[in-house]
């Protein structure tokens, strides 16, 4: 970089420094794989649901953009695969695709959270494949971790069957993956609605098949993060801090928080950036609300354009936002 351009560079970093911060924190990739779902929540950030086209974004597009990654120092080697709900992939003949992508990632030593709502469960078909699926990911990829990937379920109020949808996989994955490898099942709901954890351990108590141990592990912060592990074989993380923010269909929702405009909460709570990309080509900074912070991650040939140029884009947009941010602001003093 020649002196001019670097001088430049720094005095707008010293102007607009959430550039600094999308170019030098560690980030997570996030796929959202599909807009279609089972289910039409009221809160769902994404308004996915059936009325949401069955398409996904391509595996080797995925694999790709794993690729990029891991030879970039900057990548926190980790990932989230999820939706809409990407189980549907079962449904719609893609029978190989979480298989694939899961075994792609794991093997490459990334750690993994894939997000589904759990109604699969209910069909006997996509049941009979999934959970034998996610319990063969596991155990592939023990050598590579100790818990390859986190199952994430979500518990609360607004989707549709969640406490039985939970409690049904917890006891098929409990029953199915006797003396295999720990499976990490994480439970999230949202802040002050942990009730209903609570109403899952009583119904697993009451299943005398289940046995419920307590356990901590170390969280990258150096907390103990508490779980129950069922059976010696399926370890469950609850987690009730998430925020409802109004974007999607939960900007329809009284109790939703209104998101800033624009946000800039793009880092999750390890302070990784969160780099999300979904099914319409696009590539967007952090939660799921507020005037986002997006750019292309398709070209205009339709195929994906390089991680670096992703990257530079994003520097670039952010620091967009922050200067439109900043002549708001400057706008409601001067009209004070
Ligand atoms: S919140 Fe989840 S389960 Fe509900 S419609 Fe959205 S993607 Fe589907």
């Amino acid at each position: 970089m020649s002196k001019i351009k670097q001088v430049f560079e720094y005095a707008i970093d010293r102007l607009l420094p959430v550039g600094v911060v999308v170019r030098n924190l560690p980030y997570v990739m996030i796929f959202k794989t599909t807009h279609w779902c089972w289910y039409n929540c009221p809160h769902c950030c994404e308004s996915a649901g059936k009325n949401r086209p069955a398409e996904f974004i391509p595996a080797d597009v995925i694999k790709y953009y794993t690729d990029a990654a891991t030879s970039d120092p900057k990548f926190a080697k980790e990932m989230v695969l999820t939706g809409g709900e990407i189980m549907a992939s079962y449904k719609f003949d893609m029978k190989n695709y979480v298989p694939e992508l899961a075994n792609y990632i794991t093997e490459r030593g990334i750690r993994l959270d894939i997000k589904t709502n759990g109604a699969w469960i209910r069909n006997k078909d996509l049941r009979t494949k999934i959970v034998p699926d996610l319990i063969n990911i596991n155990e592939r990829n023990s050598g590579q971790r100790r818990l390859p990937y986190q199952l994430s379920l979500s518990l609360d109020k607004y989707h549709p069957n969640a406490l039985e949808n939970t409690y049904e996989i917890i006891c098929e994955l409990a029953r199915r993956n006797k003396n295999k490898p720990t499976i990490l099942v994480h439970i999230s709901g949202f802040m002050g609605q942990d009730k209903i954890y609570k109403e899952l351990l009583a119904k697993l108590f009451g299943n005398r098949n289940i046995k419920i141990e307590e356990a901590f592990i170390a969280a990258k912060s150096g907390n103990a993060i508490p779980l129950h592990v069922i059976n010696r074989c399926v370890a469950l993380r609850p987690s009730f801090g998430a925020v409802l923010f109004a974007g999607g269909r939960a900007q329809n929702l009284p109790e939703a928080t209104p998101a800033a405009n624009p946000t800039f909460e793009i880092l999750n709570q390890d302070a990784d950036l969160l780099m999300a990309f979904d099914g319409a080509g696009n590539v967007t900074l952090g939660e799921n609300s507020g005037r986002k912070i997006t750019v292309p991650w398709r070209d205009k040939d339709g195929n994906p354009r390089d991680l670096p140029a992703i990257r530079r884009d994003l520097v670039q947009r952010a620091r967009y936002e922050q200067l439109r941010h900043n002549m708001i602001n400057l706008k409601k003093i001067f009209v004070k």
